[in-house]
C-alpha cells in the first residue's frame, strides 16, 4: 500500500511560550485538500512544518511517506510550494528565476530552460517572460508564484492563499488555473485558505483549524449531506406557525429560518418530495410560495462548528 500524501502524528509546535499547533493527528489520503480557518489558526504553521520550515516541537509530519526534517531536499523535489508572500530572485527575468529553481531540484539546463518556459505558457506569462518579476502586476506575481510551485514537476502542491490580493478577474482565473493542474495533470492539492468558496470549489475534503487545533475534517460531501433530501419550503404570510404544527404532525422534522415563514423541513430516512409537501398544504388550506432543495452549505457546516462552543 502505498504511503498516505499527508501523515501528522501529535504534531505540535510552540513558538516560545505560545503554542500554534496543539499536537494535531490527521492523515490525508489523496486528491484535493482545503484547510480551512480564520487568520492565526495556525494553517501556515501546520504547512510550514509539513514542509520542513518550521520546526515541530513535538510530534512528526510526514509527505509522501517522508519526514521533512530527515529528508528535506527529496522532499522538496517531489512537492510544489506556493507561500502566501512574494517569493521571486531580485534582477532575475521570469525565465531565468524559474530555469534556476529547475536546476536546484536537479533539472539539466536546457531541460530546466524548457520547463521554464512551458510552465510560463501555462499560466498565462508567456509573453511576459523576459521581464523581471518585480515590474509584474500583483495578479501576474501570484501566477509566477504558482509557476514556481510547478517548474520542477512535483507529485503534490502546497498553495498558501493563492487568491490574496487579486481582483475578481485575476482570482477566476487563478481558480481556474489550479481547477486544470488537479483535474487535467493529476497532481495532488493541500490549499489552505480562509475563502470557503475557492476551498468548495477547489477540494474534495476539508481540514478545519481554529486555534491550532483541528475542529473538523472530512469529506466536504459528507459534510454538506446533513441537509441532503431536506427542502427549503417558504409559505404565505401568518401561515408559518399553522405550516410548523401541520408538518410535525405529519411526521417531519421541521426548522424554523429568519422570518417565520421559511422552513428547513426534512425526513430522518427519506428525501422529502415536493408534492407531498403541497399535498399538507393543501389539506390544511395554507399556500406554498416556494419549494427549493435545502442543501448545507459547506459555510453552514464551518460556521456550526467555529461556533459551537
Ligand atoms: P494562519 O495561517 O491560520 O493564519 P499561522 O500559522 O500563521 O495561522 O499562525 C498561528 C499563530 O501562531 C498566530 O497566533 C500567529 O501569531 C502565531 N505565529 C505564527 N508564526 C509565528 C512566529 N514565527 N513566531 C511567533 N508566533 C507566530
Amino acid at each position: 500500500m502505498s504511503a498516505p500524501i499527508i501523515a501528522l502524528d501529535g504534531l505540535l509546535v510552540r513558538y516560545g511560550k505560545f503554542t500554534a499547533l496543539h499536537g494535531v493527528d490527521a492523515i490525508f489520503s489523496g486528491g484535493s485538500l482545503g484547510l480551512l480557518g480564520p487568520n492565526g489558526a495556525g494553517k501556515s504553521t501546520m504547512l510550514r512544518s509539513i514542509l520542513g520550515l518550521v520546526r515541530p516541537t513535538a510530534g512528526t509530519a510526514q509527505v509522501l511517506g517522508v519526514d521533512a526534517r530527515k529528508s528535506g531536499t527529496e522532499l522538496r523535489r517531489r512537492i510544489g510550494y506556493m507561500p502566501e508572500r512574494d517569493a521571486y530572485i531580485g534582477g532575475f527575468s521570469a525565465v531565468r528565476g524559474l530555469a534556476h529553481l529547475a536546476e536546484i531540484c536537479g533539472f539539466p539546463k536546457d531541460d530546466a530552460m524548457l520547463r521554464a518556459h512551458d510552465v510560463l505558457h501555462f499560466v498565462g506569462l508567456g509573453e511576459e517572460r523576459y521581464r523581471e518579476v518585480s515590474t509584474f502586476s500583483t495578479g501576474m506575481r501570484q501566477r509566477y508564484k504558482l509557476a514556481a510551485a510547478l517548474v520542477h514537476d512535483p507529485e503534490v502542491l502546497f498553495l498558501d492563499e493563492p487568491t490574496n490580493g487579486l481582483d475578481p478577474q485575476s482570482r477566476a482565473r487563478m481558480l481556474g488555473l489550479i481547477e486544470r493542474i488537479t483535474k487535467d495533470h493529476g497532481l495532488h492539492l493541500v490549499l489552505a485558505s480562509h475563502l470557503l468558496h475557492d476551498v468548495e470549489r477547489l477540494c474534495q475534503e476539508v481540514w478545519v483549524m481554529e486555534g491550532g487545533k483541528m475542529r473538523l475534517s472530512g469529506s466536504i460531501s459528507d459534510l454538506t449531506a446533513a441537509a441532503r433530501g431536506a427542502r427549503r419550503v417558504t409559505i404565505a404570510n401568518d401561515q408559518g406557525a399553522a405550516f410548523h404544527a401541520a408538518a410535525e404532525a405529519a411526521g417531519f422534522a421541521c426548522s424554523r429560518e429568519g422570518d417565520g415563514r421559511s422552513f428547513v423541513v426534512h425526513h430522518e430516512d427519506r428525501v422529502v418530495e415536493p408534492d407531498e409537501i403541497f399535498r399538507l398544504a393543501q389539506n390544511n388550506q395554507m399556500v406554498i410560495t416556494s419549494i427549493r432543495p435545502a442543501a448545507r452549505s459547506l459555510e453552514d457546516a464551518f460556521l456550526e462548528v467555529l461556533e459551537g462552543e
